[in-house]
């Protein structure tokens, strides 16, 4: 049985203030981890009908005790055909018209939603949110959520420690994800929080290289990029390791990214520009003469979902506040040679910032084939 504790009573408050300031008298929410924030149900199907004053989870039959024990400030109803349909036609009963996220909307899902309201209201029932709702609010962390979070950025750091003493060149990118998430699941995990990255010598310059067949090298770099789930809140960092000797051109560009990360950690506190922290990375970067290598933006939200507002581009305006958890990443990608990226997870506190992932990043070099490390200054 789960514990009985209500964690979503002052989220549904905040909802339902937002609500009265976006002038919405109704709203349907179906992006499940939206609905998991609000009430508590983890199923993998619900449409939540949200009124002033009540609320209406609709799901199927095959979560009807599992949603009565999870869910929390809401009815819930479950539906003979379709969740999204039943909430739809709820709304239609009690209001003038429902505002809906139209970013988790498919054109499929309008059509449903539209087929279940008469046809005489059906004009403008369905109002699209200029900027969402729940996940805006959910940016923010509560105390429950950032003592989640830490836990899971721990559990990665147990993680990379253990994983660190694994490798040894020859050994394929795929057979090190293996043991890495295997690993995860004997350390308590529920899944991972995404498809574990790794890549490794020349395959380092992709940003995004998810492990392969091919095999860790006796020289270069292998950058690790990995989350896990605990508690439905997923963990999200990266490391760069060096295999053998490196030449001085890594050395110096790892120099550089370790700064410019390190940098952008030090510029997060409430009020910051999102941008404004990018671009404290980016300069390092720029003075480095490694800029035009930096070919992604500096970090993003996370906390339910992998990707979260707010985003750490250049120019973007949104500020920080005591709360946001974000990841701070910047790289540097050189095409056919080799790339490098560090990633923590970081909380804005009233102060500052903490990093979550409390795990050394100083430049580490591997003896190939022994698996030993030697962490150099
Ligand atoms: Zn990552
Ligand atoms: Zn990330």
């Amino acid at each position: 049985m789960r514990q009985k504790e209500d964690f979503t009573a002052q989220r549904w408050k905040s909802l339902r203030r937002k609500m009265a300031e976006a002038g919405a008298d109704a709203l349907l929410v179906t992006h499940l981890p939206d609905v998991r924030w609000l009430c508590g149900f983890t199923g993998s199907n619900a449409a939540l009908a949200v009124l002033p004053k009540r609320a209406v989870l609709f799901t199927d039959g095959r979560y009807t005790v599992q949603a009565r024990q999870e869910t929390r400030g809401a009815r819930v109803a479950i539906a003979k055909q379709s969740a999204l349909k039943e909430a739809c036609a709820l709304l239609a009963d009690h209001a003038r018209h429902a505002a809906f996220d139209p970013q988790h909307t498919t054109v499929a899902d309008l059509g449903l939603m539209r087929s279940a309201v008469q046809p005489k209201i059906r004009r403008g029932f369905f109002v699209p949110l200029q900027s969402p709702l729940v996940s805006t609010l959910r940016m923010v962390k509560d105390a429950a959520e950032l003592a989640r979070m830490e836990r899971a950025a721990k559990l990665g750091c147990s993680l990379y420690q253990e994983i660190v003493r694994r490798m040894r060149s020859g050994m394929t990118e795929i057979a090190l994800a293996a043991e890495l998430e295997f690993l995860a699941r004997g350390m308590g995990a529920e899944g991972m929080s995404f498809k574990t990255i790794v890549a490794s010598g020349a395959r380092s310059a992709l940003p995004h290289g998810r492990a392969t067949t091919a095999q860790l090298p006796r020289k270069g770099f292998v950058t690790l990029d990995f989350g896990v789930i605990l508690n439905g809140y997923c963990s999200d960092m990266t490391r760069t390791v060096h295999m053998g000797r490196a030449s001085r051109e890594e050395r110096a560009a790892y120099d550089a990214v370790l700064q410019a990360q390190q940098a952008a950690v030090d510029a997060v506190r409430p009020g910051a520009a999102c941008g404004d922290v990018d671009e404290a990375a980016r300069s390092v970067l720029r003075k480095a003469g490694l800029a035009r290598y930096f070919t992604h933006s500096t970090g993003h939200g996370v906390g339910l979902e992998i990707h979260e507002q707010p985003r750490l581009a250049a120019r973007q305006q949104a500020r920080l506040e005591p709360g946001m958890v974000i990841t701070i990443e910047p790289g540097v990608y050189l095409p056919g040679k080799f790339g490098i990226r560090i990633e923590d997870m970081v909380a804005v506190t009233p102060s500052g910032g903490r990093v979550l992932t409390q795990v050394a990043k100083d430049w580490m070099e591997m003896e190939a084939g022994e698996g030993r490390t030697r962490a150099k200054r």
